[in-house]
């Protein structure tokens, strides 16, 4: 646990308006609390689910977060979602472009199911890219040095053994990440990635329709022996640490990065026991 006191030293996003996409649950929520602990003068959460969203808000405080209900796969709600930040609060220096999903069902090629592959790439391509695009057209026009980070994932730099759709949209990621690091790199705007390895969340549950306890037991078969780094697992706060540090002036001359949060994961998962990939 960390020295309150300490944690007041090092305040790293003093005075800092962010947006946190998919900030209901998981991964988005983690960074939002992380967020607000390191100063931030206000965090917005943009997300389809109202009740977790706004409970999430309530515990960071009312005068310090909020919720809002935000589509991103929907261009035009990522925009009003953007400007309703900009209008209410002033700035924005912060996109944590973070909300994606996984299909019902895990698919190779061969079974590839095209009604799921379009809404995957809609909310976890286009809903990145739409919140990417409305972020860094208010800093460019009111000439914010701001900082986006996007969720990319290790299946970002690696073939999948299923879930196809997944691992095409998050190779899309990094290339949006990349293009839009160099494209922005004029107007003082990092642009980055982080790739997490498999971490428990709803996301993980929900994707293979089993418990918490399960997705735990599965990860441990399955990752744990692939991972160089033993007796340390894999937390959500881990992920948020990592983005900290790259919307953060500790990363002041980091952008087109990919930070891979793995524990060095040699190899891929054992397809039989894998639930993931
Ligand atoms: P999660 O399900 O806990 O959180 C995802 C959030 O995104 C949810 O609150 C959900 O309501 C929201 N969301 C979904 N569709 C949305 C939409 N159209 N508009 C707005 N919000 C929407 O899952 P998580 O694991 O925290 O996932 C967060 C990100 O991390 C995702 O991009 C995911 O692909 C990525 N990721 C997760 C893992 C993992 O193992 N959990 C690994 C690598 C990358």
């Amino acid at each position: 646990m960390a020295n309150p006191e300490s944690v007041l030293l090092t305040k790293k996003l003093e005075g800092k308006v962010a947006i946190v996409t998919g900030g209901a649950s998981g991964i988005g929520e983690a960074t939002a609390h992380l967020f607000a602990d390191h100063g931030a003068r206000v965090v917005v959460i943009a997300d389809v689910q109202d009740e977790k969203g706004q409970t999430v808000a309530e515990s960071i405080g009312a005068h310090r977060c909020n919720y809002v209900r935000c589509d991103v796969s929907d261009e035009e709600q990522a925009k009003a979602m953007v400007n309703w930040t900009v209008q209410k609060y002033g700035q924005l220096d912060i996109m944590f472009s973070n909300a994606g999903i996984v299909s019902k069902s895990k698919q190779t090629i061969l079974d590839l199911d095209f009604s799921q592959f379009d809404r995957l790439i809609q909310v976890n391509l286009r809903g990145m890219a739409a919140c990417v695009k409305h972020a860094a057209r208010v800093m460019v026009e009111k000439h914010i040095r701001g900082t986006i980070v996007c969720t990319a994932s290790v299946a970002a730099t690696r073939g999948a053994v299923h879930r196809t759709d997944y691992a095409m949209s998050k190779h899309g990621v990094l290339g949006l990440v990349r293009s839009a690091s160099r494209q922005l790199g004029e107007y003082g705007i990092r642009v980055n990635s982080v790739s997490p390895s498999a971490v428990v969340t709803p996301l993980t549950c929900e994707a293979n329709q089993i418990t918490t306890k399960d997705v735990e037991k599965i990860y441990e078969n399955s990752f744990v022996p692939l991972t160089s780094l033993k007796g340390i697992v894999l937390t959500v706060r881990h992920i948020a640490e990592a983005v900290l540090f790259l919307v953060s002036d500790d990363s002041a001359f980091v952008t087109g990065h990919d930070l891979v949060v793995d524990g060095g994961l040699n190899g891929l998962p054992d397809p039989k026991r894998d639930s993931r990939n």
